[in-house]
């Protein structure tokens, strides 16, 4: 039995959703190389179909294997690999932080429906609770989250999640802005596909902390417009 079938056949068995979302890094292991191989013989195949002359065009030679590793290592690195450490600091001193924290994170993602390109950016608030993460972590994280084959309503809930979970606080925000290929490059062909999701949790729900997240979002916009 291939590998792949093997670990598929593992998840259904222990009920693990394996949507193009979700993490399978604990199914997947260190066995990344050996289904890469199995991916390129499968790219290949596609290619074949596709009647595109993969032995003779000089260009088409190697696509498959650069497809295969492309998807695992970076388009959706997301899948296999396990959440970015994110060390946290004690934020529980007389002199600790109690305002809103914005970060703003760059954001490569996929859509699920036709792996197109998704390409945005992320603001992420937080009020911290006990603890406080490294700021680079906020994007690791992110990034983490958005490598995958995602819709941006459903990512915006996953970096959410996330972020509230190495943080240990209830109070997050993230509001993301992408453009989205599956509108630029087909369908109806858009030269602009601005959409923009929010997740509100926590006390971001209260009127005074959601105007303060979103106008420190127009603040940092005026610096780093997109
Ligand atoms: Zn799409």
């Amino acid at each position: 039995m291939k590998l792949s079938e093997t670990i598929r056949q593992n998840m259904i068995k222990n009920g693990k959703r394996f949507w193009a979302g979700d993490n399978v890094s604990e199914y997947v292991g260190n066995h990344i190389p050996d289904l890469i191989e199995e991916a390129t013989v499968a790219f290949e195949g596609v290619l074949d179909a596709l009647l595109i002359d993969r032995k003779n065009d000089p260009n088409s030679q190697g696509t498959a294997r650069r497809l295969a590793k492309m998807y695992f290592y970076e388009i959706m690195a997301g899948r296999y690999s396990e959440r970015p450490d994110a060390t946290a600091f004690p934020n529980d001193s007389e002199d600790r932080y109690g305002g809103l924290l914005v970060v703003r994170s760059e954001l490569k993602s996929m859509c699920s429906h036709h792996h197109q390109p998704v390409t945005g950016v992320a603001y992420i608030g937080i009020i911290p609770g006990q603890k406080v993460i490294g700021l680079s972590k906020y994007t690791r994280i992110a990034q983490w989250c958005a490598r995958r084959g995602t819709l941006q309503e459903e990512l915006c809930n996953d970096i959410a999640r996330e972020i509230s979970k190495a943080t240990d606080s209830e109070d997050v925000a993230v509001y993301i802005q992408a453009t989205h290929g599956c509108c630029e490059n087909r369908g109806i062909g858009a030269h602009s596909s601005l959409t923009q999701t929010t997740v509100l949790k926590g006390q971001f729900n209260g009127a005074d902390v959601k105007k303060e997240f979103f106008d420190n979002i127009a603040l940092q916009q005026q610096f780093a417009p997109r």
